[in-house]
């Protein structure tokens, strides 16, 4: 846990309602755009994205999310954390990859640029959403 706080910065984020806040201390290694029907639900809009960071990266430094669990298509369990006040979703954790977490990207106040991002699983992707080009797609989950 880190230290005390009262200053907003780049890397922090939170819910809608602003019970929970965290901070990032490192930048996402990778940001995903998935479009998924998992990740449809998820955000209740027309894709997820994630941004992944190392656990130590993530501190949390107000409120305390609640989790709710799924199976995974590969026979993990990710456990998914969310403001209990507000329902928004904040980050995500597979049992079976615990050194990735998966940030709700709509959640950082400075959200990432989505023309970096690489997009999974378009082969679900919404009609009428358009991918920026240049940007890596993967029909489903990529390899590796
Ligand atoms: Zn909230
Ligand atoms: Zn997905």
């Amino acid at each position: 846990m880190s230290e005390n706080r009262n200053d907003d910065q780049p890397g922090d984020g939170g819910c809608q309602c602003g019970a929970v806040r965290y901070a990032l201390s490192a930048p996402p290694a990778t940001v995903y755009v998935c479009h998924c029907r998992d990740c449809r639900k998820q955000s209740a809009s027309a894709f997820g994205i994630s941004a992944i960071v190392d656990p130590e990266a993530l501190t949390l430094l107000r409120g305390r999310p609640e989790k709710w669990s799924r199976p995974t298509a590969g026979g993990s369990v990710m456990d998914c954390y969310f403001c209990g006040t507000c329902g928004t979703r904040l980050w995500h954790i597979a049992r079976d990859d615990p050194e990735a977490v998966s940030i709700k990207g709509g959640s950082l106040d400075t959200p990432p640029d989505l023309a970096a991002a690489d997009h999974i699983w378009t082969s679900r992707k919404l009609s009428g959403v358009l991918i920026p080009p240049g940007c890596r797609q993967y029909p489903e989950e990529p390899d590796g």
